[in-house]
């Protein structure tokens, strides 16, 4: 575990690729387990509409992820013209077949492409990035459910970690569907890691600097590259990073770096535990994704 000593605290970093990989290892042990007992390897489906770079990316990382826990896997890479009824005829495809346990259309969709339509199509017993609506209600409920992944990575990071959570106030910035949104639900749930005092702060919020100098805990989604900066939170705050935004840097033979939303350097001079960018909220987005994956082959 990595740790650096600033000023005031001895401040942690919350590492996701380490928790990520205990977590991965227990999968793993289960898988094996299953496949022992004669049942089959749980199999996810991935469909990858276009040639988003980024999105090429993830879909990349979340296939590899599943060959190191012993998952089967399926790539279904179509171009960015194809129509919203030929989206629908493979979403019907994957919710039929039975060999598929969970699958996740990858976002963003193609303009032409209504993403709502899509995600109401997908069968919520194999919706294992959480999106559904009757999944979101039942997150809500705190019923049992797949949690979308990069909420539910960030929850099962500040549990590694035992960061104490009730009583205390979590301002999330961003109120998107995939992030801002469920997490705020997730922390004022009455649960560990939970019971915070939530704040959803966006993009017509005013006084977003007066909230995040009273936060505890401040999850930061807003894709917009070291936005939050150490004169913006008070001292021994639990920093949670989600932005993850490409920046040309020459010096990179890639010719960009990964930005979070954090400015780390001034942050991290304050605050007693931080994820960092990469290496933080991304790998345990993938985890969570392997977990809900592995929750819907056991069914
Ligand atoms: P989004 O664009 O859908 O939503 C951004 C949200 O931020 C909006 O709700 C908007 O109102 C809010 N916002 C924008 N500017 C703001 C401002 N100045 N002040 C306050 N709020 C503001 O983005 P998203 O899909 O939620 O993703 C957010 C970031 O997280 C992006 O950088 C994305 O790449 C990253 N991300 C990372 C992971 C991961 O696994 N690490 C997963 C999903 C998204």
């Amino acid at each position: 575990m990595l740790s650096i000593t600033n000023m005031l605290f001895n401040m942690q970093i919350l590492d996701g690729i380490a928790t990520s990989n205990v977590i991965k290892s227990r999968i793993k042990q289960e898988v094996d387990a299953l496949v022992q007992s004669g049942k089959r390897r749980p199999h996810l489906a991935a469909v990858l509409i276009g040639d988003n770079g980024a999105s090429l990316t993830y879909v990349g990382a979340k296939v590899k992820a599943c060959e190191a826990v012993g998952f089967e896997s399926s790539l279904i890479h179509k171009p960015a013209d194809i129509t919203q009824e030929e989206v629908l005829g493979i979403v019907a495809q994957l919710n039929a077949d039975d060999r598929i346990d969970g699958y996740i259309v990858q976002l963003p969709l193609p303009s032409h492409i209504n993403e709502t339509a899509v995600l109401l199509a997908i069968d919520p017993r194999k919706d294992v990035d959480g999106f559904h609506p009757e999944n979101v209600g039942r997150m809500a409920l705190n019923l049992p459910t797949f949690l979308p992944a990069t909420p539910y990575g960030i929850i099962q990071l500040l549990e590694h970690y035992k960061i104490e959570t009730s009583g205390k106030h979590c301002v999330v910035i961003g109120r998107s569907n995939i992030v801002g949104l469920p997490m705020g639900i997730l922390m004022q749930r009455n649960t560990y890691p939970g019971n915070c005092t939530v704040t959803i702060a966006h993009s017509k919020t005013r006084n977003l600097k007066e909230l995040t100098l009273q936060a505890d805990i401040i999850v930061a989604a807003l894709g917009r590259p070291e936005f939050v900066t150490g004169d913006m939170i008070k001292d021994g705050a639990v920093i949670v990073d989600v932005g993850i935004t490409r920046i040309v840097d020459e010096t990179k033979k890639s010719g960009f770096r990964l930005a979070g939303d954090v400015h780390f350097e001034s942050v991290s001079a304050k605050c007693s535990a931080i994820t960092p960018v990469p290496g933080g909220v991304g790998p345990m987005t993938i985890a969570s994704l392997l977990m809900n994956t592995l929750q819907a082959a056991k069914g």
